[in-house]
């Protein structure tokens, strides 16, 4: 495991790398994040942004959504990937939305954890970018990333959430999260990392490893 100095290092090179640690996904209110995010499982965030944008411009709150039956929502998200069990997500939480929260997007991890298509990982993300709470969503890049580099030593994504908490400094746990899927998009992607180009190899347990 890495020590705090090292763990520091990394993130203070991964900040000046990725100066911009925001969701790519757009959205203007929490309501189109968590939709957003949602469509986002197992689809880029350019691929969800091109079906948002139209969906968007025709719904923009629960009620909308429950004017359209599945089919009408299916064919709108069409583009993203497993849209047939996306739009039946979105349906169920639209409706519980307007059922036991006024519409509103409840700010805490359990009761979004309750809504339909939400796992841990997109409460997090809503959490974090929506109401800017301090939360490290663990997806597929931060996951790969931070267990190659050390800073997390798990083959399971909660036990990896858990360590980054304790590894990294609350206060970044939100920009962390951004700087670690920019790292993995762009340098260290599942298949063939480029090791020799990364900043910071000299502190990754992979690299060593492999090297
Ligand atoms: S050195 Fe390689 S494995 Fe380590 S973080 Fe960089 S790209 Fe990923």
């Amino acid at each position: 495991m890495k020590t705090e100095e090292e763990i520091n290092e990394i993130l203070k090179i991964l900040k000046n790398e990725y100066p911009a640690p925001q969701t790519e996904l757009n959205y203007e209110t929490p309501f189109q994040l968590l939709i957003a995010t949602i469509l986002s499982a197992q689809t880029t965030d350019k691929q969800v942004n091109k079906v948002t944008t139209e969906l968007f411009s025709k719904y923009n709150k629960p009620e909308d959504f429950l004017d359209l039956t599945l089919e009408e929502l299916a064919e709108e998200i069409q583009g993203v990937g497993l849209y047939r069990n996306k739009s039946k997500y979105i349906l169920k939480t639209c409706q519980k939305l307007i059922e036991e929260y006024n519409s509103q997007i409840p700010q805490a991890r359990k009761e979004l954890m309750k809504l339909s298509g939400v796992g841990r990982k997109t409460a997090n993300v809503v959490l974090s970018c929506a109401f800017e709470f301090d939360a490290i969503a663990v997806d597929t890049h931060v996951f790969r990333v931070t267990n190659r580099l050390g800073i997390a030593n798990s083959d399971n994504v909660r036990k990896t959430e858990e360590e980054l908490m304790e590894n990294i400094p609350k206060k970044m746990w939100s920009s962390a999260h951004h700087w670690f899927i920019f790292h993995g998009r762009e340098i260290c992607k599942a298949r063939g990392p480029q090791c020799e180009e990364c900043p910071v190899n000299h502190l990754c347990d992979y690299y060593k490893e492999v090297k």
